[in-house]
């Protein structure tokens, strides 16, 4: 009898169960330039040489529950572009590209871990892939693979989190819009011209990118770099709880203070808040800018010390929804013609405009002549009243020069200055001055003047004498 030991066979299950296709690592974990899914994708297509769209169809599709059937054209236009995000498609592609190439972790290509808390599922698709060209030529001039970014497909994010340049959604040489799903094998080609992707023409003629797309690209970063973690936050419970912090920060401590504050919709908050509604990614992105805080941030509790009151976000004055009527506009036009006549004071547009509580916009559309009017008014009343008070205070200098002629011979400007200031007037106005100094030589004259007469007087008395 042979001592065999058949246990030995069971070593067989110490392999790992052999993958269906290569085991690519998805590239750039826990960092901004995450790798996309559908960068995933393509780069598994191109390591087997087939086109991206035979490879869907012959060896992804099969291997999935994806119910394209006859309608894959339509699959590629209309849902590919949410494979990147937290819909369903994000779910079914990231579970079958595991399945097929035993890789794991592969829903970081996605934004699947944000889905319990965001809407609607097509919510974080932009309409068309973006990239950055520097990341691109990156790549090619250091020999590594195209990897096509997480980031670059959210709706939000504008820039690159390298670079610091915009995204780019067209070709340059062809200028045509690239496709989520190609059928090119080569990636970071144009699917229309095959040129390359990656030229960098033009990026620094761009214009920069504004706070608003800034935040918006620093959130989706943000966002792409918490991967998996992002289950932990993102959820409409905590979304409730740190909402109601914010709002005893920025507001009063209610809800619709908040909402007040960051001029949103008062029910749309409470609704998120309550865990009724869900936000959609670019609804979050614009509250979360309103409150300066990122939503990572937001979900975290990381608030700084002082959230800044978005002053600049103040709720609008409700403006009159219909168009004036015609008792409002006779009313105002009467207004108007009693405040023409007077010549000696005004009243800006911009008063009327309150009195009536309307916006000064609104005064100039619906009675641009009665805005005109009183526009002119205003400038005439002003002209006259400036030349008013130059008059006058003219006067005044010579009248303060005239006295002080009579106290002393000696007029120096300091001097005159000096009693100038006592009556609020400066030499330094050359209304003032003018009319302070020719009074002075009109004085100097009469005295000159004066003495010639006196000396002449003199001169006949000697020689009658
Ligand atoms: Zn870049
Ligand atoms: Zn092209």
């Amino acid at each position: 009898m042979t001592d065999f030991n058949y246990a030995l066979w069971d070593e067989e299950d110490q392999y790992s169960e052999r993958s269906f296709v290569y085991s690519l690592t998805l590239a750039g974990r826990g960092t901004p330039q995450q790798e996309a899914l559908l960068g995933y994708f393509h780069r598994l297509a191109l390591a087997h040489q087939v086109p991206a769209r035979t490879f869907f169809r012959e060896v992804v599709l099969p291997a999935s529950a994806i119910q394209a059937g006859k309608h894959l054209t339509s699959f590629y236009s209309k849902y590919s572009k949410t494979c990147n995000g937290y819909g369903k498609y994000a779910s079914t592609l990231s579970s079958t590209l595991m399945t097929l190439t035993r890789a794991t972790g592969l829903e970081d290509g996605t934004l699947l871990a944000w889905a319990p808390l965001l809407s609607p599922p097509s919510g974080a698709a932009k309409s068309s892939p973006e990239w950055c060209p520097s990341c691109l030529h990156h790549s090619l001039e250091t020999g590594g693979p195209i990897i096509w970014q997480l980031a670059w497909a959210i709706v939000g994010a504008t820039d690159c989190s390298v670079h610091l340049t915009r995204l780019k959604d067209s070709c340059i040489r062809c200028g045509l819009k690239q496709r989520f799903v190609s059928d090119a094998i080569a990636l970071g080609r144009c699917v229309h011209c095959s040129a390359f992707l990656g030229f960098r023409e033009g990026l620094l003629d761009d214009e920069k990118s504004g706070a608003r797309d800034i935040f918006a690209t620093r959130s989706i970063n943000e966002m792409v770099m918490l991967g998996a973690d992002a289950s932990t936050y993102a959820a409409p419970e905590i979304l409730g709880y740190r909402l109601g912090q914010v709002a005893s920060i920025v507001s009063d401590g209610t809800l619709p203070g908040l909402a007040t504050a960051v001029a949103f919709d008062k029910g749309i908050v409470s609704r998120w808040a309550r865990g009724e509604a869900k936000p959609g990614l670019n609804y979050l992105l614009e509250f979360c800018f309103r409150i300066h805080i990122t939503p990572v941030k937001l979900l975290k509790g990381e608030f700084p010390a002082v959230v800044k009151t978005p002053r600049q976000y103040k709720r609008p004055m409700r403006r009159p929804k219909v168009a004036i009527t015609y008792p409002f506009a006779t009313q105002l036009v009467r207004e108007v013609d009693r405040m023409v006549r007077d010549d000696q004071t005004f009243v800006t547009a911009k008063a009327l405009a309150a009195k009536y509580g309307i916006t000064i916009g609104y005064f100039k559309y619906w009675l641009p002549d009665q805005y005109q009017r009183l526009t002119e008014h205003r400038r005439l009343v002003q002209m006259r009243l400036t030349r008013t008070k130059a008059i006058q205070e003219a006067s005044l200098a010579r009248e303060i020069v005239r006295q002080l002629a009579e106290t002393s011979h000696h007029l120096p400007q300091r001097k005159i200055d000096a009693a100038l200031c006592l009556h609020k007037l400066s030499i330094l106005d050359r209304n003032v001055r003018e009319a302070a100094l020719n009074e002075r030589d009109r004085i100097r004259a009469e005295w000159a003047a004066e003495a010639i007469g006196g000396m002449a007087h003199e001169t006949k008395k000697d020689r009658s004498g």
